[in-house]
């Protein structure tokens, strides 16, 4: 049975690659009827913190990613954070050790540092040539009547090649030469990195190991201690890096990188987890707008793409646009109502001005955040600039001060305000008989009266916009602004 696992080491924010990893581990164990397990990579104590590994389960947990098995939820190969795992890496060690396929080095760290410099000077690879892959058992003990501390040390063939077969890459081959025996457990007892994950993968029954491409190093090891363990082998599946716009690597000089910065900018969890399985991912059509739901159905890890894929933080907004958008109409509301409200611009997050905003302003929306902005410029009244404008000159030319004076007669008179407080019907109304009684249709009818009603040569439908700006001037609905 499919199980997979996503195993983040708690020393920072959730990134979009980490992110990315795990969207299609999940994919992959939910397409398959599949187990999604998380584990805690937390073996680095001074780095790892309770914290970090909060907001990452809170990320993961935000962008809609369940999971089946993981620490606070637990199952049935727990415990789910290494640092919980220690006795069972031990009894791994020890059971390497008697099967010879780990030995005790006993090297000083003088004696390694000076064997790697001797390497480097002969241009050798910096393999280990001690003398403990091959001391007698007297030596052996000795040492250890000596107190002399002591790593636990893998015996890597000394020829031959280890091959893969990687379900993005294909064959993925390393020769052994030039590995050398590395050290699985220190002289303090502690396991390294690599042992852990690969005592960890096969206790955990993980059938497939998807991850970064720069694990690719690791998989080697892993790989050996899987086959001296007589661990059955995962299937394995790196996926590429994510890369900036200008190929390197993305970093944070490239902007926000973490989860939870775009959840702070206002992003979705469904545009994030949309885009983010684009990023090496299609369907082989031309869609791009996928749901969670759907994006399970269509997932298969044959289609991930081996080479980098470039994060443009453009395409996201507009992904975003599209699910702000595909939200149903109450949600989408609520949602931009109450950031609305938060922003100061409006003092009730709900209402018919709400209901009817959101619904005219929606199209120029594509993050919750940028509705601030949208409502703001409906509502401002920018008449000179507009009118100093260059467009406005061949736009209004001189229809303006004529249809000005019937306007403000008309508004004077208590018409205009009258109408409008009827709604859209009551000010088309009026329009249609401002039009008669100044000899005037289409554009030099509509322009003068956009211009002169809301500043502006352009926006949303005007019916609705005029009416709605009419309505903000009623009292309690716009908040006081400050400056
Ligand atoms: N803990 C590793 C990381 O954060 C993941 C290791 C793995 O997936 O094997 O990158």
């Amino acid at each position: 049975s499919v199980r997979v696992r996503f195993a983040p080491s708690p020393t920072g924010n959730l990134h979009v690659g980490g992110a990315r990893t795990a969207l299609f581990n999940y994919l992959f164990a939910r397409s398959k009827g599949g187990k999604f397990v998380l584990r805690i990579e937390d073996t680095d104590l001074e780095r790892s913190t309770r914290e970090s590994e909060a907001a990452v389960l809170q990320d993961l947990s935000w962008l809609g990613l369940d999971w089946d098995e993981g620490p606070e939820v637990g199952g049935e190969f727990g415990p789910y954070r290494q640092s919980e795992r220690n006795a069972l890496y031990k009894q791994y060690a020890e059971k390497l050790l008697e099967s010879g396929q780990v030995y005790r080095c006993f090297c000083s760290t003088e004696e390694l540092v000076k064997m790697k410099e001797i390497a480097k000077l002969k241009q050798l690879p910096p393999v280990y040539t001690g003398k403990w892959a091959t001391a007698s058992d007297a030596e052996v003990e000795q040492e250890l009547a000596n107190g002399t501390p002591f790593t636990y040390r893998f015996r890597v063939p000394k020829e031959g090649s280890l091959k893969i077969n990687d379900l993005i890459r294909g064959e993925v081959c390393w020769n052994l030469d030039t590995l050398g025996d590395f050290v699985v457990m220190r002289s303090n007892g502690q396991p390294v990195y690599n042992f852990c994950v690969t005592v960890d993968d096969a206790t955990m029954a993980i059938s497939h190991v998807i991850r970064a491409e720069e694990h690719l190093p690791n998989t080697l090891r892993q790989a050996l201690i899987y086959k001296a363990l007589e661990f059955p082998m995962p299937q394995f599946a790196h996926v590429s890096l994510i890369l900036a716009p200008d190929r390197s690597k993305l970093s944070k000089r490239h902007g926000a990188t973490s989860v939870g910065q775009y959840r702070e900018m206002g992003f979705l969890p469904q545009g994030m987890v949309n885009y983010l399985a684009l990023l090496g991912w299609g369907d082989g059509t031309e869609n791009e707008f996928f749901t969670l739901e759907q994006l399970v159905e269509k997932f298969s890890i044959e289609r991930v793409n081996k080479s980098g894929a470039i994060f443009d933080s453009t395409k996201l907004r507009w992904m975003n646009g599209l699910h702000l958008k595909a939200l149903p109409s109450e949600k989408l509301t609520k949602l931009v109502g109450e950031r609305w409200k938060s922003a100061g611009i409006l003092t009730q997050s709900e209402g018919s001005f709400v209901d009817e905003a959101v619904e005219l302003l929606k199209d120029g929306i594509d993050l919750v955040t940028d509705s601030d902005q949208v409502l703001l410029n409906l509502l401002s009244y920018p008449l000179h600039a507009t009118l100093a404008s260059p467009e406005a000159k061949p736009a209004v030319e001189d229809r303006l001060h004529e249809v000005a004076a019937s306007l403000v007669a008309a508004y004077d008179s208590g018409e205009i305000p009258g109408a409008l407080a009827e709604g859209q019907s009551g000010w088309q109304k009026w329009v249609k008989a401002f039009g008669k009684s100044t000899k005037r249709k289409g554009k030099s009818l509509f322009m003068p009266l956009r211009v002169l009603l809301t500043g502006k040569l352009h926006g949303p439908e005007m019916a609705t916009s005029i009416v709605l700006i009419h309505k903000a001037g009623s009292p309690g609905i716009v908040a006081p602004q400050a400056g």
